[in-house]
C-alpha cells in the first residue's frame, strides 16, 4: 500500500517537471507560429481561443485553488503549531530569530545586488525611451504598514487573505487554547483533525498541478517569447545571476554553518515548490506546497513551520530584493546619475523596508520599486523600461523568495530542535 502511495506521488512529480517543460516548448512554438503568420487562421485561434482562451481559464482556476488554501492552512496550522508549543516563552524567541534571519538575508541580497550591478554596469549606454511611463499608487506610510498588521475584524482579514492579520489572530487563538484547560483541549483536538483535511485538501488540489504549470509556462511564453529577454541582455543577466549567486553563497551557508544539512538535498526536496513559484510567480498561492515540502519532507516540526513559513511569504522577499536594488543601477546608469555610498545604503535599507512590505503576488516587487527609486531621487516612470522583461524575471525571483523561506526555516527549526534529521536526510521521506 505504502509502495503504491510512493509510485504514485513519483509519478506525479514527473508529471509536473514534464509539464513544465510542455509548456516552455509549446508556449515558444506558439509565439514564432505568431510571428511567421500574424494574421493566418492558426495564429489568431492559437493567440485567442487558446492562449487567451484555454490557458488563461486553466491557469487562473489553478492558481485560485492554490490560493483557497492560504486561508484556511494558515489558520489551522497555525493554531495547532501554537498550540502543541510546551513553553510559551519560546513562541517569542521563535519570532525574534526568524525575523532577525529575513531581514539579515534580504540586507545581503541587495547589497550583493548592488555589487554585481556597479561591477556590470546594465543601464550605460542604453537609449532612454521618452514613451514610457509607469505611475504607481504611492505606497503606504510606515505607521499604516504597522497598525495594519493587527486585525480589527478576523473575517475581514480572512476574506481579504491579510496573511499577517490572520497569523497575529491565528497565534491568539493558540495561545487561548493552551490556557484553557479541557476547554481548550476538546477545541485542539477538533483543529488537529482540520489540519489533516487540510492538508488532505493540498494533496488533491496538487493532482492538478502538472496541467496548472503546463498553461501558466506556455501562456508567459506564448505572449512574450524568448527574445524580450535580448533586448535587456545585461539588466536580465544581473538579476539572474545575482539570484543565483545568493542563493549558492547566502542560503548555502545558512543551510550548511546554521541549519547544518546538506543544501543539495534541500534542494531536491524542495522542487516541487520552486516549480509552482516559477509557474504562478507568486509565493503566496505557492505557500500551502512549500508548507507541506517543509514538514514532510524535510522535516521541521508544525509549531516551526506553521509560523516561519507564512511569516516568511508575507516579509522575506530576497528575490525582489535583488531585483530592485540591480533596477535602481540600471536605472541609474540608464539617466547618467552617480550613485554615492549614501544612496547605496538607502537603497540596502528602502529595499529591504519594501520587501517586507510586497505582498506576496505577482508583479507587486515592481510597484514597491517605485518607492526605493523615490528615495534616491530617481524617475519612477522609469521602471516602464524594465516592465517588458518584468514577467519572466518575477518567475525566477519568485523562486528565490520561496527558497529562502524554506532555508531560514530549516536554520531556525534546527536551533528549536526541531528539524527530523531522519525525515530531511531520507530521499524518499513523502515522495510525491
Ligand atoms: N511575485 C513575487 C512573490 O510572490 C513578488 C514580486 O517580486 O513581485 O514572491
Amino acid at each position: 500500500m505504502q509502495d503504491a502511495n510512493k509510485s504514485t506521488k513519483d509519478t506525479l512529480t514527473a508529471r509536473i517537471f514534464i509539464g513544465l517543460l510542455a509548456g516552455f516548448a509549446c508556449g515558444i512554438l506558439i509565439h514564432y507560429v505568431g510571428r511567421l503568420w500574424p494574421e493566418s487562421l492558426v495564429s489568431v485561434f492559437l493567440n485567442d481561443n487558446l492562449v487567451s482562451g484555454v490557458f488563461h481559464v486553466v491557469g487562473q482556476i489553478f492558481v485560485n485553488v492554490l490560493k483557497l488554501m492560504i486561508v484556511p492552512l494558515v489558520l489551522v496550522s497555525l493554531v495547532c503549531g501554537v498550540a502543541s508549543t510546551q513553553e510559551v516563552r519560546s513562541l517569542g524567541r521563535l519570532g525574534i530569530k526568524t525575523f532577525v534571519l529575513y531581514v539579515a538575508t534580504t540586507a545581503v541580497a541587495v547589497a550583493l545586488a548592488l555589487l554585481v550591478a556597479q561591477l556590470v554596469q546594465p543601464g550605460v549606454g542604453i537609449a532612454l525611451d521618452e514613451n514610457v511611463a509607469f505611475n504607481p499608487a504611492p505606497p503606504p506610510p510606515l505607521s499604516e504598514m504597522l497598525i495594519g498588521i493587527f486585525p480589527s475584524n478576523p473575517i475581514k482579514a480572512m476574506s481579504e487573505g491579510n496573511m499577517l492579520q490572520v497569523i497575529v489572530f491565528a497565534i491568539l487563538l493558540g495561545l487561548a487554547l493552551i490556557h484553557t484547560g479541557e476547554h481548550g483541549q476538546r477545541i485542539t483536538k477538533v483543529f488537529f483533525d482540520l489540519n489533516v483535511v487540510v492538508m488532505k485538501m493540498v494533496h488533491l488540489i496538487m493532482l492538478m498541478a502538472p496541467y496548472g504549470v503546463f498553461v501558466l509556462v506556455a501562456k508567459v511564453f506564448a505572449e512574450q517569447g524568448p527574445n524580450i529577454l535580448l533586448g535587456l541582455g545585461k539588466y536580465v543577466f544581473c538579476v539572474l545571476f545575482t539570484l543565483l549567486l545568493h542563493v549558492v553563497l547566502v542560503y548555502g551557508s545558512i543551510l550548511q554553518l546554521l541549519a547544518r544539512v546538506n543544501p543539495v538535498m534541500f534542494l531536491r526536496k524542495m522542487w516541487m515548490a520552486l516549480i509552482s513559484a516559477f509557474s504562478t510567480a507568486s509565493s503566496a498561492a505557492t505557500m500551502p506546497i512549500t508548507l507541506e515540502i517543509v514538514e514532510k519532507r524535510l522535516g521541521v516540526r508544525n509549531s516551526v513551520a506553521s509560523f516561519t513559513i507564512p511569516l516568511g511569504t508575507t516579509v522575506n522577499m530576497d528575490g525582489t530584493a535583488i531585483m530592485q536594488g540591480v533596477a535602481t543601477v540600471f536605472i541609474a546608469g540608464a539617466y547618467g546619475v552617480e550613485l554615492g555610498l549614501g544612496d547605496f545604503l538607502t537603497v540596502i535599507l528602502t529595499a529591504t523596508l519594501a520587501s517586507i512590505g510586497t505582498a506576496a503576488v505577482p508583479g507587486v516587487g515592481m510597484i514597491t520599486l517605485a518607492m526605493v527609486l523615490g528615495q534616491v531621487g530617481l524617475p519612477v516612470e522609469a521602471i516602464g523600461m524594465i516592465l517588458g522583461v518584468d514577467r519572466i524575471l518575477d518567475m525566477c525571483r519568485t523562486m528565490v523568495n520561496v527558497t529562502g523561506d524554506a532555508a531560514v526555516t530549516c536554520a531556525v527549526a534546527r536551533s528549536e530542535q526541531a528539524l527530523d534529521m531522519t525525515v530531511f536526510n531520507d530521499p524518499a521521506a513523502d515522495t510525491r
